[in-house]
């Protein structure tokens, strides 16, 4: 693997050493195994979370446990002012450890999920989903833009229902849709920056997102069999191919929507 010069000066080892990876939604789920990831490959990762501090504090710990650097950002996306106050946190904290603000790598991986089709759906569910999977996914990049390096990586977290037909959840479908579009648009508009810009789109995978569907062994085995491989995906499956994208080996791709759902209706 080849590897470029670091932002910053670091002790760091791996082919992100010296880069700062700001991932949204790392305290759980895929969120949790990106930022365990990119730290391995040693990055200085900033682990944002809504609200569950306990579970960001212990994906921070087991960074550094395993010789990583990490820091716990709480902000709630979806409310007003949310992507100023999420890079104000993001600022406060490099200040005081003597970085420069900069990021190298955003993965938009912060969601909410809501199963609704199409008679079920409501004006309230919209907002709830557009506001946070679409309108702070724009503004979390706009803002982030204006402390992105040159030779940048934005990896948005999308699905593969924007492949398939699943209507069981129509709204976040659509939401996942403007993400691949948005991804698209980025792409052209950041290509003179050397920033890429694609999205990763898993099928089923083992978080809390979807429990519910889990909940009986006849459930469990329905969402594995979507698989060509008959098994759930697991958020390391998520996380090495963002951990390629986030690499110096995949900077001629861009605009690019990744499938990682281990074959899932092909
Ligand atoms: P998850 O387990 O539900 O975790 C969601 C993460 O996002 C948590 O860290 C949560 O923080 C944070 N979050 C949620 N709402 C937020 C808000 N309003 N503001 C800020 N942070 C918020 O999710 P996941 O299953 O890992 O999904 C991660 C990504 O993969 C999402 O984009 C999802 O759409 C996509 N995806 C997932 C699957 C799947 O099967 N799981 C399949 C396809 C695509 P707190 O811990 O503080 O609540």
């Amino acid at each position: 693997m080849t590897s470029l010069p670091a932002s910053r000066p670091t002790t760091a080892r791996g082919p992100l050493a010296g880069k700062t990876a700001l991932v949204t939604g790392a305290s759980r789920g895929i969120g949790r195994g990106i930022a365990e990831r990119l730290a391995a490959d040693g990055a200085l990762v900033v682990v944002h979370y809504a609200t569950n501090t306990g579970a960001a504090d212990d994906v921070v710990d087991s960074i550094r446990a395993r010789g990583g650097d990490a820091f716990p950002l709480r902000t709630t996306l979806g409310v007003a002012g949310d992507a100023q106050a999420l890079y104000a946190g993001l600022d406060a904290e490099l200040g005081r450890r003597g970085i420069e603000p900069k990021i190298d790598i955003l993965v938009n991986n912060a969601a909410v999920s809501g199963s609704a089709r199409i008679h079920e759906v409501t004006p309230e569910l919209v907002d709830k989903i557009f506001s946070v999977n679409v309108k702070a996914l724009l503004f979390v990049i706009q803002e982030g833009l204006t402390r992105m390096r040159e030779g940048g990586r934005i990896i948005n977290i999308s699905s593969a229902a924007t492949r398939m037909a699943y209507p069981e959840s129509v709204v976040y479908s659509m939401s996942k849709g403007a993400m691949d579009t948005l991804t698209l648009a980025l792409a052209k508009e950041l290509g003179s920056r050397g920033i890429t810009v694609n999205t990763v789109s898993p099928g089923f995978v083992t978080t809390d997102m979807n429990a519910k569907l889990r909940t009986t062994p006849e459930g469990a085995a329905r969402l594995a069999g979507m698989s060509v491989f008959d098994r759930i995906g697991d958020p390391s499956d998520i996380a090495g191919v963002v951990a390629f994208l986030a690499s110096p080996d995949s900077g001629w791709i861009t605009g690019q929507r990744l499938d990682a759902s281990g074959g899932t209706h092909l």
